[in-house]
């Protein structure tokens, strides 16, 4: 599979999109695309992480899988040409348009867990893109739970593999009004959390709204 990663805008024009929520800072965001829909998540401000997962909607148990993804392309990266697929192989996701290429697939979501072993303790009790999954799956208590909070994709978000196998939260290169598509392939629930970080530059260190936009066939 051939991933490209030149800025590929939409045909899409957003006064044709059915519906669109704002999603403020430190805030999330869970609702069904339905297959043919397409979903887009747009960096208002520029340079505002958030994390992403997405699962089955009629079999919830069957959630993303950075592991089949990443080996299924055979590249960390994900951009224009990636279809995002579950732990059973399912085809949830295609991306089909990206204007900031800068997406993480191996990162994670920040966790109080994290921060303290990071940025020090004294940054326990800060709100985390965990707080946000698990505020936004409490919502459908019965389907989802803990266990579903598998690692997820970054979108907007600079994280390198360095020549020494070590990892470092870099400064975002998403410019105000950068965008990324994806098209729903199956029925499938997406989970967002809109980065609420403050101890690394993946928001800028001051965390802004994001905007999604959702379009029929
Ligand atoms: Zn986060």
């Amino acid at each position: 599979m051939s991933i490209s990663f030149e800025k590929v805008e939409s045909k899409r024009n957003i006064k044709d999109a059915i519906y669109t929520e704002v999603i403020p800072a430190g805030l999330g965001y869970m609702k069904p695309l339905y297959k043919g829909q397409t979903l887009r998540i747009e960096d208002t401000h520029g340079n505002q992480g958030l994390d992403f997962l997405c699962y089955d909607l009629h079999n919830p148990e069957d959630h993303y899988s950075s592991t089949q993804t990443i080996c299924r392309q055979k590249n960390i990266y994900i951009n224009v040409g990636t279809t995002l697929v579950t732990e059973s192989g399912k085809e949830l996701l295609k991306i089909t348009a990206d204007t900031c290429t800068c997406q993480d697939t191996l990162g994670g979501a920040c966790a109080c867990e994290s921060n303290t072993v990071r940025y020090g303790h004294h940054t326990l009790h800060m709100r985390t893109c965990r707080d946000t999954f698990l505020e936004c799956i409490s919502e459908f208590a019965g389907q989802y739970s803990k266990v579903d909070l598998v690692p997820n994709v970054n979108i907007f978000a600079q994280i390198l593999k360095l020549p020494d196998n070590t990892f470092e939260f870099l400064d975002g290169i998403s410019a105000p009004g950068s965008y990324i598509e994806f098209e729903a392939l199956n029925d499938t629930m997406i989970l967002i959390s809109n980065c609420p970080q403050i101890n690394n530059p993946c928001s800028g260190f001051a965390p802004t709204t994001n905007q999604i936009y959702i379009f029929d066939k």
